[in-house]
C-alpha cells in the first residue's frame, strides 16, 4: 500500500506548524498507517503487504519532518488481512511476532543501519522509540536490501576483481532484471561449481546481507579466496524474488507459489527456471559441488541453523560430503551468530510440498557427491544488523573455500 500522510502538528506559542510526513512510496516502502497523532507524536500502523504476495512480514516507512531532538514512537500491529499457509489461504492473519524483532532497524542517510532500543511489547503490538536529526527517519523491520544495494554491490565487487561478471540471470515474472555475480577466474579445466542464492522469500532481507558478505570475502585478497578463485567458478545471486522485495512484500507462500516451492519440472518464476538451467550445466559436467540457499528463519531462531533434505535421499558419498561441508561450517560459524551444531531436516512432517524446495531439487538432479544446504540466519538478535550478516557471509565464504580446497 503506497501512501502518503501528512500531518500537521500544531505548536502551542504560534501559527508555525512543523509537518510531519510519512510515507512509503518507494522501492520496498509498506505499512498501512493507522493513524498520525502530532499531539502524542506516535504513528500507528501495521505491515502493508499483500498476503497474496507473500506472508506479510516486512515493513519499511520514511519519516519526515521530525525536528531534531524529537522523540517518536511507532507503535506496530500485525497484518489485519488473512494469510497464506501450505499454498493455500487461511482466514486467519500471520502471527504478529513475525513482523515484529525486538528492535526495529533505522537509518538517517539510508545507507547506514542501526537498531533503535528494543520495543516495549504490548498485548499483539509493539512500539518503538526514534529520535530526529532534522532530516528524514527510515524505519524498517530490518536492513533493507533493494535494487540499490545489488547495485553498489556488483559495482564495489567489479571495482575489486575487474574479471568479475555481472550477469543477468533473469528477467522477473514482472519484467525486473534478477542480476547475479558470476566468479570465473579458474584456469582449470572442469572448475569446481559452487552456487549462492539468497532472497528466494522477499522479506528475509539478512539473506542479502549474508550474501553481501559472502560476496566480498571471495573476491577479497585473503589467500584462502584467491585459492578459490583459482579452483572454483561461483555464482551468486543476493536478490532472488525481486518483484516482491520491489513491492514490499513478503514472498513466503505467495501466490501462485512460494519462490522456495517452485523447483518443479515446470518453475512459474524465470529466475528459478534460469537458476536449474545453470546448476543443470555445471552437473552435466560433473562439477556441481556446493550449492547454498540464504534464507531468515523464524522470531524465537536465536541462532543460525543449516535446514537440509533427508539424509536417506542422499548417495553414500552424497552423505559423506555433506557431513564434510557441515564440519567446515560449525567450525566456522562461531559467532556472534554462531551456528547450531546440529542439522535440521525438512521433509513432509516441515511442509507437504518440501519436494519443491531448492535444496532438495538440487538433491534429486545433482552430481553424487554434490552438497546443498539452506542457511538460516537468525532475525532477531543484537547482531542482526548489516554488520552482523555479513560476518556470517563473510565465514560461510572462509567454510565453502575450506571444503573445497580437498575436493
Ligand atoms: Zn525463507
Amino acid at each position: 500500500m503506497k501512501r502518503l500522510f501528512v500531518i500537521a502538528a500544531l505548536v502551542c506559542a504560534g501559527p508555525l506548524s512543523a509537518e510531519v510526513r510519512v510515507s512509503t512510496d518507494f522501492e520496498g516502502g509498506s505499512a498501512k498507517v493507522e493513524s498520525v497523532d502530532a499531539g502524542a507524536k506516535v504513528v500507528r500502523f501495521i505491515p502493508g503487504g499483500d498476503p497474496q504476495r507473500g506472508w506479510v512480514c516486512w515493513w519499511h516507512l520514511r519519516l519526515d519532518g521530525v525536528p531534531a531532538g524529537e522523540h517518536w514512537t511507532l507503535d506496530l500491529g500485525g497484518s489485519d488481512r488473512p494469510t497464506r499457509n501450505n499454498g493455500v489461504d487461511t482466514d486467519a492473519p500471520l502471527a504478529a511476532t513475525w513482523a515484529q524483532p525486538d528492535s526495529a532497524t533505522f537509518s538517517s542517510d539510508g545507507q547506514t543501519w542501526k537498531l533503535t532500543e528494543p520495543g516495549v511489547r504490548e498485548g499483539k503490538r509493539i512500539r518503538y522509540e526514534v529520535v530526529g536529526d532534522g532530516g528524514p527517519i527510515r524505519i524498517a523491520w530490518g536492513p533493507p536490501f533493494g535494487s540499490r544495494e545489488v547495485e553498489s554491490l556488483c559495482s564495489a565487487t567489479k571495482q575489486k576483481l575487474p574479471s568479475v561478471e555481472v550477469i543477468e540471470l533473469a528477467q522477473s515474472r514482472e519484467g525486473r532484471p534478477v542480476r547475479g555475480l558470476h566468479v570465473h577466474e579458474s584456469k582449470a579445466e572442469k572448475p569446481l561449481g559452487l552456487w549462492v542464492q539468497a532472497r528466494q522469500h522477499a522479506w528475509e532481507s539478512g539473506s542479502s546481507w549474508v550474501a553481501h558478505g559472502f560476496t566480498e570475502w571471495v573476491v577479497s585478497d585473503a589467500p584462502e579466496a584467491r585459492r578459490l578463485r583459482e579452483t572454483t567458478e561461483i555464482f551468486i545471486v543476493p536478490i532472488m524474488d525481486v518483484d516482491r522485495v520491489a513491492t514490499g512484500d513478503g514472498g513466503k507462500e505467495a501466490n501462485p507459489r512460494d519462490h522456495n516451492r517452485d523447483w518443479t519440472a515446470e518453475p512459474v518464476y524465470p529466475e528459478v527456471a534460469a537458476a536449474q538451467a545453470r546448476l543443470l550445466a555445471l552437473v552435466k559436467d560433473g562439477r556441481l559441488k556446493l550449492f547454498l540457499d540464504l534464507h531468515n528463519p523464524a522470531p524465537g531462531d536465536k541462532h543460525p541453523f543449516f535446514f537440509v533434505g533427508p539424509e536417506e535421499l542422499l548417495s553414500p558419498e552424497g552423505k559423506v560430503k555433506r557431513a564434510q561441508f557441515m564440519e567446515q561450517a560449525f567450525a566456522h560459524l562461531t559467532g556472534p551468530l554462531a551456528a547450531e551444531k546440529r542439522l535440521r531436516t525438512t521433509g513432509a512432517s516441515y511442509h507437504p510440498l518440501f519436494r519443491q524446495i531448492s535444496g532438495m531439487w538440487v538433491d534429486a538432479n545433482g552430481n553424487p557427491d554434490t552438497v546443498a544446504a539452506c542457511l538460516e540466519t537468525s532475525w532477531n538478535t543484537p547482531h542482526s544488523t548489516t554488520a552482523g550478516y555479513r560476518d556470517v557471509g563473510q565465514k560461510l565464504a572462509q567454510a565453502a573455500a575450506a571444503y573445497l580446497k580437498h575436493r
